[in-house]
């Protein structure tokens, strides 16, 4: 049995042992630096330093790494070890507060979008001291934000942090209007919740698409898939729950509250859900979990997937971003409370949040554009591209009545009526799921679910929080002259409800009636990647990043640029796997089971003229006739992979070439494929099927 609270944060340089090992001086001014976003001065950061080297040592450490979030969608790592010569031909082990704050990368090896050229190559990492360092494989880790010489932003954190400050700022100067002199700060809290695959290495190993691509490119669909619902909640398998239980042990270690664990709907799918926590540890902690996830996977023999859609036919797997606002005085913005129809300050964040929703759906859309997530988009349980917002039977109807000047008393949590006697009374929630909506009220919290499962969740909630505390700032601008402050209030609620209500939709997001009416509302659908990154720089968006001091005009179409390469690569890496994996494992093995089938028609003949061969001959004339039409679909898919060369200088023309010509002749390639394989002899088809990937772990 493991102890629990004991071994939890163990391996992290938390408060407990930085109250423990610093001196109280060091402590309180390293407190003050997180408390009030102070500079931390030089003596401070050696005295801090030698102290987490020396306890890292104790752990049995030998190396340092400043970790850091690059735009390559990982993070990064570049370890040094403590080492220093002596003079003396011997070396002791030194850690500066220089080395601690600061460390130089090469910038222009990581993804810049153009704002680092070779030359000019120099990156510098610095210290966030708001998310604890932490032990990993021998090496102590820091996490550290990441920008060029120049000072121009090259990775996730820098601009999540500076979203929190926004919003922190904007959301204590709306409190003070309420008479909420008390809150100094206010802070994001996340909780996203993880799903992932997990299949056999043997028979990963087997497959070169998922190897390259991290989805299968091939593949018909098996008998059996999630039709019969039994793997949902359904009883975890051993291999599966002894991954999840060293999984948790080693996630505990690291201080992340690893807290539910179960099977998801798709065969071989489950999910993690952490207790939610500050944004920026919330995000620090996903990339340790998906980097542990893999890690662990490998050593329990299976392979976990974190692609959004790794078999077609099947749900993908997303990441919901569970998403509040909360006090230093410990309230939560987002609780309605009994009445939320009374609860002005409730009404006047929830406003913001609908009305930032609104406005900026292309920020959010493209926030959760991949091509990974393309593909999950739209179906299987996962939301539609259309941005919408659900609120839930209770609360769209105080907006209702409060846009129609009604009268509205909420009904509050109503008890559930379970018909036995022995079970416990419990509440009803006032809302009930609504799993098709991209952004959903779900009680004290919205929860964002476009997110795919690979994502680091910085960029959506670099969004969210901007897009709000933008909103927050303008609606304070207003309030602050008002002479009734509540008068004025309402009426900013309701003009602003009134005007924002189109993103409001609580019914099924999947039906071609939404769509319509989606349109009619004006609201935006981007389908594609390219088409929703196209959006990124648009005027409105770069005027809002540089208001806010979240992002100068060129970080903007760096990123832009960055994700839109990012695009491109993958849809032509998966296009080269596909022909390698057509030409020189399917077309052969195809082609020598029609052959053997020949043969075997052949063969009977020869026995006596008289015996059928109706159906060898059908199935011949079945594969031939698919035989041929795959072939040419190979030199069709070969051609505008080459063709696609004519955009070379042009990023945006090629990635929505990429998207409209390139990945429409892998998919019509694909069709044909995967009707072969449905009438291939299974020991001629060069790789496992679907039911073996998502059956074969016990
Ligand atoms: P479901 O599967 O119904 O969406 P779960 O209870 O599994 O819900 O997950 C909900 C997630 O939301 C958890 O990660 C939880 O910690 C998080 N959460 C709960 N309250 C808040 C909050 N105030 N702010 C952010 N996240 C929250
Ligand atoms: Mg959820």
């Amino acid at each position: 049995m493991i102890n629990v609270p004991e071994i939890f944060a163990k391996n992290v340089f938390n408060e407990e042992k930085m109250r423990e090992r610093l001196p109280e001086e060091a402590y309180a001014a390293f407190r003050a630096t997180i408390e009030n976003g102070r500079p931390l001065d030089i003596e401070v950061a050696n005295i801090v330093a030698d102290a987490m080297k020396d306890w890292a040592i104790e752990q049995g450490c030998t190396h340092y790494t400043h970790w850091f979030q690059p735009m390559t969608g990982i993070t990064a790592e570049k370890h040094d070890s403590f080492l220093s010569p002596t003079g003396n031909g011997r070396v002791i082990m030194e850690f500066s507060g220089k080395e601690l704050i600061k460390g130089e990368p090469d910038a222009s090896s990581f993804p810049n979008g153009g704002i680092r050229a070779t030359f000019e190559a120099r990156g510098y990492t610095t210290w966030d001291p708001t998310s604890y360092a932490f032990v990993k494989d021998n090496t102590l880790c820091i996490p550290t934000a990441f920008m060029s010489y120049t000072g121009d932003v090259l990775d996730k954190k820098t601009p999540l942090l500076r979203s929190m400050d926004r919003i922190n700022h904007e959301a204590v100067r709306m409190l003070r209007l309420f008479g909420k002199t008390d809150v100094t700060r206010v802070k994001v809290t996340v909780g996203p919740e993880q799903e992932y695959f997990l299949i056999d290495k043997e028979l990963y190993d087997r497959r070169k698409d998922l190897k390259y691509t991290g989805r299968t490119l091939f593949g018909a669909r098996s008998p059996k898939g999630q039709q019969l619902d039994d793997h949902y909640f359904g009883a975890i398998k051993k291999r599966v729950k002894d991954f999840m239980s060293e999984l948790d042990e080693e996630l505990w270690k690291l201080g992340v509250y690893a807290k539910t664990e179960h099977n998801e709907v798709a065969p071989a799918q489950h999910e993690l859900a952490p207790i939610f926590t500050d944004v920026n540890i919330a995000a620090d902690h996903n990339q340790i979990t998906m980097e542990l996830m893999k890690r662990l996977a490998m050593k329990h023999g299976m392979v976990c997937l974190l692609h959004e859609k790794p078999f077609k036919g099947v749900n993908g797997s997303g990441k919901h971003n569970n998403w509040s606002l909360s006090t230093n005085t410990g309230e939560n913005l987002f609780k309605p409370g009994k009445h939320p129809e009374d609860n002005l300050q409730f009404l006047l964040f929830l406003t913001a949040v609908i009305k930032a929703v609104d406005d900026h759906q292309d920020l959010l859309r493209l926030s959760v554009a991949t091509a990974g997530n393309d593909h999950r988009m739209g179906g299987d349980e996962a939301p539609p591209f259309i941005i919408s917002m659900f609120l839930g039977d209770d609360l769209e109807a105080v907006v209702e009545a409060i846009i129609n000047r009604e009268d509205y008393e909420s009904q509050g949590k109503v008890l559930m009526e379970t018909g036995a006697e022995s079970l416990p009374v419990i509440r009803k929630d006032t809302t009930d799921r609504n799993r098709t909506s991209p952004f959903a009220f779900t009680g004290n919290k919205f929860e964002f679910r476009s997110l795919g499962s690979a994502l680091n969740i910085s960029c959506p909630n670099i969004m969210l929080n901007t897009i709000v505390a933008d909103t927050l700032a303008g609606f304070s601008d207003e309030l602050e002259q008002a002479e009734n402050f509540d008068a004025a209030c309402r009426r900013l609620i309701r003009k602003n409800l009134k005007k924002h209500r189109r993103i409001i939709f609580n019914g099924d997001g999947y039906t071609d009636e939404w769509i319509k009416e989606a349109e009619s509302r004006g609201l935006l659908n981007l389908k594609g990647t390219p088409e929703a990154l196209a959006r990124y720089n648009d005027k409105k968006n770069i005027e809002l990043f540089e208001r806010n001091h979240i992002f100068s005009k060129r970080e903007v179409e760096a990123r832009q640029e960055i994700l839109l390469e990012n695009y491109i690569k993958i849809i032509n890496l998966e296009a080269l796997t596909m022909l390698d994996m057509a030409k020189k494992d399917i077309l052969p093995s195809v082609s020598a089971f029609t052959g053997k089938t020949c043969a075997t028609i052949e063969r009977k003949r020869a026995v006596s003229p008289d015996i059928k061969v109706d159906a060898e001959l059908k199935l011949v004339t079945k594969l031939s006739d698919l035989l041929t039409e795959f072939s040419e679909r190979i030199d069709a898919l070969e051609e505008q992979v080459d063709a696609a060369e004519q955009y070379a200088d042009d990023i945006r023309m090629l990635a929505q070439y990429s998207c409209d010509h390139i990945f429409a002749a892998m998919e019509a390639l694909r069709e044909t494929g995967d009707k072969m394989e449905m009438c291939t002899a299974s020991k001629y088809w060069p790789y496992p099927s679907y039911g073996e990937l998502l059956f074969s772990v016990q």
